[in-house]
């Protein structure tokens, strides 16, 4: 482990223990499953992603980045701008690249299926950030050499948005409820844990909104983004998976590759699109049919 890796590591590590003390203080949503399970689950199903992306991820990205110093390769380079505005530019682009990553895993059927392994966990806390099936974090080797060549970023640049990248793909899935008006704010720079709450639900407008992961401004450039839902009205997870036969780990890692269910068909049959507003008084109802 070389000392760059230590030190995120750390950080990391920190944070979670920080988020996972502050949820239990002060949660966001009601949690409906028992902890110590879904940390054993969700804590196993990361262990994996984290060993793959070490195996391949990493590496693709360290060819990528070498690849272009030495032929001053990407989009990046071949504009003449000064080291400062390079960076800003690099770590935009970055994150607007993996906006597109993630819908992409959201609009493909075949990245679905693996994508949808993190969405089925029918709570969402700190131990939801790195709920990746091993499939989708090996498919994303490809994109991570692809987006950094064709960015042309500076492996300085990379190693920083690659903090802050998972250090917020933490605080964004923690169940910390900050102050409405704080987070409002906050909101305004980064990906909140009510904002990215709502990417998480159980209604498919819904869980096709909110793609952004450090910066919202991709959601607001490409209308994706949606805010005007109440965290106790939210159901995480995904319909089709949320009974007690889908919360196993070996099920939760074997599902890419078994026949689907319907995702957004719910036990009761009824299928719910879309979220209206009968009564400006009222909650807002579940459409179902
Ligand atoms: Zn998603």
């Amino acid at each position: 482990m070389t000392a760059d890796t230590l030190t995120t590591a750390l950080v990391l590590g920190g944070l979670f223990l920080i988020l996972f003390t502050c949820e239990r203080w002060m949660p966001l949503r009601q949690a409906r499953l028992p902890l110590a399970r879904r940390l054993w689950i969700n804590l196993s199903i990361a262990a994996l992603a984290i060993g793959t992306a070490a195996a391949f991820v990493q590496p693709a990205g360290a060819i990528a980045l070498q690849f272009i110093s030495e032929r001053r390769f990407g989009i990046i380079p071949w504009m003449n701008l000064s080291a400062a505005v390079q960076s800003v530019f690099g770590f935009l682009l970055l994150d607007l690249t993996f906006y597109y990553w993630h819908l992409a895993n959201h609009k493909s059927p075949f990245l679905w299926r693996f994508h949808n392994v993190h969405h089925i966990d029918r709570d969402l806390d700190v131990s939801t950030a790195f709920r990746f099936h091993f499939g989708e974090v090996a498919l994303s080797a490809g994109f991570r050499a692809l987006q950094i060549a064709v960015i042309g970023v500076s492996p300085l640049t990379f190693a920083l948005y690659e903090l802050v990248f998972q250090a917020n793909t933490l605080f964004h899935h923690s169940n910390v409820r900050l102050p409405v008006a704080a987070e409002r704010f906050l909101n305004r720079i980064l990906v909140t844990p009510r904002m990215h709450g709502v990417h998480h639900s159980e209604i498919q407008s819904e869980n096709n909104s909110n793609f952004s992961v450090v910066f919202p401004w991709w959601d607001r450039l490409h209308r994706t983004l949606r805010l005007n839902v109440a965290q106790s009205q939210i159901v995480i997870g995904i319909a089709g998976y949320a009974a007690v036969a889908d919360e196993g780990l070996t099920h939760a890692l074997m599902m890419p590759f078994e026949r689907q269910h319907n995702y957004w068909r719910r036990a009761d049959g009824t299928i719910c699109t879309e979220r209206i507003q009968t009564d400006a008084k009222a909650p807002m109802r579940y459409m179902c049919e």
